[in-house]
């Protein structure tokens, strides 16, 4: 069956009065809104006091749907469309009157708000019945209208406000109620009041959506619409920055009901097996816009931007809010509708009186930045909640693929609840490209199989619905494929509180930024000196590629690499609003062209370090901002360097603290060497920064000398490389000592050198002791983890010029270069007894009471090469295990030893 569209739904009649009634409301609002902006700006001369009158005409929504919408059930739903009507005609009227007080206006703002509640839920509560299989195209179409509406009733305003009163705008507010009313009373056809099936209780359609985890999680998409509302509500305090007239408060207010339209439109020609997950994209999207209001575009640049915003806030507002309703039981339809369109609204309330403050403290500009930031992240969280919890019920484990999306998705979102009389005749295919070819009736069970998610969405349980979604494909997709959908990403495996910390970081990340956004000039040279740092750090990732992707196998400190050469001077020649855009350019070309595949880099680490990067980047700035004189010409004396210095160690605290932090969090152990890296490699991040204050003085004599530093980071790269692939071959593993290969190398040198200079050379064999029964008494991991403790008390109790090494399994060698027999012995003895002083702590319990055998030997007494002198060593030990063990044995001792 191949549905006729819109065409299709404005074939219905009542639907066509429904509607109409609606638009003239609608437009008469939006007549009213700019009106009432206008008076009270006026009046007032207050950002806060114009936010508060456009919040007080949402705020009450709430109360209302909460109080009131339940009536939509309970009466007769079209003589309640009317008498809301007929009230809110009369209120309109009373606030036409010219010299009201403030407070009186704001009063009837507020009544007229709570009468229009019950309006909205009878007329959301009639529309499943009136439009049935068409409901999603409905939905569409009376946004796409509406929003004209808006857009008509804001230009209009906005035009028809430079020329007349705002008191007459209020007026004609109230002459659309009564029109609305007649076509109401004309249009729709009587009903009677609906059939309950279940009995209601007070509060038991907030219970029914608090217990079901995808309704909450749409609720909370739906009522987060409200940040979006920001830049309407402050649009007259917005225009005032941006030095425009009254009637450009109109088309900025016109922006957002604009986009909508064609967010509304968008919505039909959204794939439909897409849908749930372009749900969550696209309200994440929406939130972007806004943020880049901090460049302080011009008029047309920002009537665009909060256009966009619409667009994408209405098209994932519709398909969340139709996946809501859909998904409520039938009898309870009318009241849950009520109540998350309220929702909707108060949000929208709150939210523009919370922007409100924020712009009379600061400025509208950071305000609606915020609204786009709390979006971005609150959409994000949300609408992931949803499609995680679509996956469970449908019985679909996350990562198992459930055939083609389609298949599971289609349905559930678009299931049109109905009698049996209203279900498709058998045979007649849908369209899956058609807006309302996808909606399918769960009362056709008996002439096809029931689509799966249709009992889960009415709260059954969706067990036994899965084996639709069979595929022929392997039951897991390798890494890549899977980690593509946001509700699959590696990061929800993360534990909590390094979750916390992500989310965290990467706030405080954006905050900053918006906080910082007014200091430093974004003006051409800025974004000339941009480019070519981008182009100079593109262009050294390209040149040192082979190398990176080497190097990166080897060592995982994520925020040791030679970028921050970029990043640091950045912070101090570039305003900071455009840091976050040079470390992502940076870092995602990183990811793209060095990381990818690499193990361990996975994007979401890549987003944190990042943050991690853009922040130390910001400390860096401030440090700069708050003592160096702002021109880098000016730098000439002692205390800038210091200053410099003190940016340079802002710098790479904030940044190996933050990624120090994670790791840290994620062990739930403090281990400083894999937290903070090597000494040498955090001695190779100063070096880079050091590079990066120099490039910055070079770009602050011209940004073109930039380039006499990519050479020598070139050949830093290199030697770093180098040196992690030397390390690498000499170092063992499990404990960080000198392996044995290494070892033999060193101790080999260091007889030669002894041979020439006449001087001894010592040698300590060291084995643990019953170390087996520590394995059998604790498993080898545990093993492992003693086995290192040693390993770092011999480093600790040998001399500082002593090689340590791990000859294999439990034993360790320990060259002691120029020393006489009794310091060697004095040596092992220490060794023994720190060896027993060792406490292993393990989650719970401790591992004591160790021992150690160790046999010693000296170069010459033993022979002219190591070999003669390691062999004597093993031989003592020998002896020394045989004596009991733990102790410190010589042969010539043993001899003695074994001669009594
Ligand atoms: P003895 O006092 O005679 O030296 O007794 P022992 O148990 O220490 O000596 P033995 O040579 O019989 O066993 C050594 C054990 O060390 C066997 C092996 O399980 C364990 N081992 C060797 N290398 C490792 C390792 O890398 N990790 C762990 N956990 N255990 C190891
Ligand atoms: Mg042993
Ligand atoms: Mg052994």
């Amino acid at each position: 069956m191949r549905q006729a569209g819109f065409r299709g739904v404005l074939a219905v009649r009542e639907f066509r009065a429904l509607l109409a009634a609606e638009l003239l409301s609608v437009a008469g609002d939006q007549l009213a809104r700019v009106g009432l902006a206008v008076l009270v700006y006026q009046r007032t001369n207050s950002a806060g006091w114009t936010a508060l009158t456009y919040a007080l005409t949402f705020l009450p929504a709430l109360l209302g749907g909460l109080v009131l919408s339940g009536l939509a059930d309970r009466l007769p739903r079209r003589e309640l469309m009317v008498g809301a009507d007929l009230v809110r005609g009369v209120l309109a009227l009373l606030m036409a009157l010219p010299g009201l007080p403030i407070s009186l206006l704001l009063a009837l703002v507020f009544l007229l708000t709570l009468a229009g509640a019950p309006f909205k839920a009878a007329q959301q509560a009639l529309l499943p019945s009136v439009l049935r299989e068409q409901y999603l195209s409905g939905l569409s179409l009376r946004m796409v209208t509406g929003q004209s509406a808006q857009v008509a009733g804001f230009l209009g305003g906005g035009a028809l406000l430079t020329f007349v009163d705002p008191h007459l705008a209020l007026g004609l507010n109230a002459v659309t109620f009564v029109v609305s009313a007649i076509v109401i009373a004309v249009g729709v056809g009587y009903r009677p009041v609906p059939v309950r099936e279940t009995r209601h209780e007070p509060g038991g359609t907030v219970r029914l959506i608090w217990r079901d985890r995808k309704l909450r999680a749409l609720v909370a998409l739906s009522w987060l619409v409200g940040v979006f509302a920001i830049p309407e509500g402050l649009a007259a305090p917005y225009a005032a920055t941006l030095g425009v007239t009254t009637a450009a408060v109109g088309l900025l207010m016109a922006a957002d009901p604009a986009g909508s339209i064609v967010g509304a439109w968008l919505v039909a020609k959204l794939p439909s097996g897409r849908r749930p997950a372009l749900t969550t994209w696209l309200a994440v999207t929406a939130g972007v816009p806004l943020v880049l209001c901090l460049f302080q575009p011009p008029l047309g640049v920002v009537v665009l931007l909060w256009a966009t915003s619409g667009a994408c806030s209405t098209a994932y507002l519709i398909l969340a809010q139709a996946a809501f309703v859909l998904g409520v039981p039938d009898d309870r339809r009318g009241a849950a509708s009520g109540l998350v369109g309220a929702g909707v609204l108060s949000s929208q309330g709150v939210a523009v009186l919370a922007a409100g403050v924020l712009a009379d403290a600061t400025d509208p500009v950071l305000a609606v930045a915020t609204g786009g930031v709390a979006g971005v992240v609150f959409t994000g969280l949300s609408g992931v909640s949803w499609l995680r919890a679509r996956s469970r019920r449908q019985g679909r484990s996350p990562l198992r693929p459930g055939g083609r999306e389609d298949d599971t998705d289609r349905d559930s979102e678009l299931t049109s609840p109905c009698s049996s009389s209203e279900a498709p005749p058998p045979g007649e295919e849908t369209d899956e490209n058609d807006l309302v070819g996808t909606v399918t009736s769960p009362c056709s069970s008996s002439l096809a199989p029931p689509p799966a998610g249709t009992a889960a969405e009415h709260g059954n349980g969706g067990a036994d619905q899965v084996i639709f979604a069979q595929s022929a494909r392997p039951a897991s997709l390798p890494t890549n494929e899977r980690s593509r959908k946001p509700w699959h990403w590696a990061l929800w495996d993360e534990p909590g509180r390094v979750l916390f910390l992500i989310l965290l970081v990467e706030t405080a990340m954006v905050a900053l930024t918006a906080l910082l956004a007014g200091h430093g000039v974004v003006d051409r040279h800025a974004f000339v000196t941009l480019g070519i740092i981008v182009f100079l750090g593109v262009t050294m990732g390209e040149l040192s590629r082979h190398v990176e992707r080497v190097r990166r196998r080897f060592n995982d400190t994520p925020h040791v690499n030679l970028t921050s050469v970029w990043t640091f001077s950045a912070a101090l020649v570039l305003p900071p609003v455009l840091t976050p855009v040079l470390v992502g350019v940076l870092y995602v070309h990183l990811f793209w062209r060095s990381w990818y595949r690499v193990r361990g880099v996975r994007p979401y680490r890549l987003v944190f370090t990042g943050s991690t990067v853009v922040l130390a980047s910001h400390t860096a700035f401030l440090i700069r901002h708050l003592y160096a004189p702002a021109d880098v010409a000016a730098w000439g004396s002692p205390a800038v360097v210091l200053v410099v210095v003190l940016a340079v160690i802002g710098y790479s605290c904030v940044n190996s603290g933050l990624v120090g932090l994670a790791i840290t969090l994620h062990d739930r152990h403090l281990d400083l060497r894999r937290a903070l890296g090597t000494g040498k490699e955090n001695a190779l991040e100063y070096g880079t920064l050091g590079l990066g204050a120099i490039t910055g003085l070079l770009i602050g004599i011209d940004p073109m000398w930039a380039v006499m530093i990519v050479p020598a980071l070139l050949v830093l790269h290199r030697s770093v490389l180098m040196r992690q692939l030397e390390e690498a071959a000499s170092t063992d593993q499990k404990t960080g000592l000198t392996n044995a290969t290494a070892w033999t190398n060193l101790a080999t040198a260091e007889v030669q050198r002894a041979a020439r200079d006449g001087a001894q050379v010592g040698v300590l064999m060291v084995d643990l002791d019953h170390f087996k029964a520590v394995n059998d008494a604790h498993g080898h991991l545990v093993g492992d983890r003693v086995l290192q403790a040693v390993a770092d008390v011999l480093s600790a109790s040998v001399r500082r010029y002593d090689v340590v090494g791990r000859w294999g399994g439990e034993e360790f060698v320990v060259l002691c270069p120029e020393v006489t027999e009794d310091e060697l012995r004095t040596i092992a003895e220490r060794i023994c007894e720190d060896v027993r002083q060792l406490r292993v702590p393990l989650d719970g319990a401790t591992v004591d009471g160790l021992t150690v055998s160790i046999g010693i030997a000296v170069y010459p007494e033993f022979g002219p090469e190591l070999q003669d002198v390691l062999l004597a060593a093993d031989d003592a030990l020998f002896v020394a295990k045989d004596s009991g063990r733990n102790q410190v044995q010589t042969i010539v001792a043993a001899i003695g030893d074994l001669g009594r």
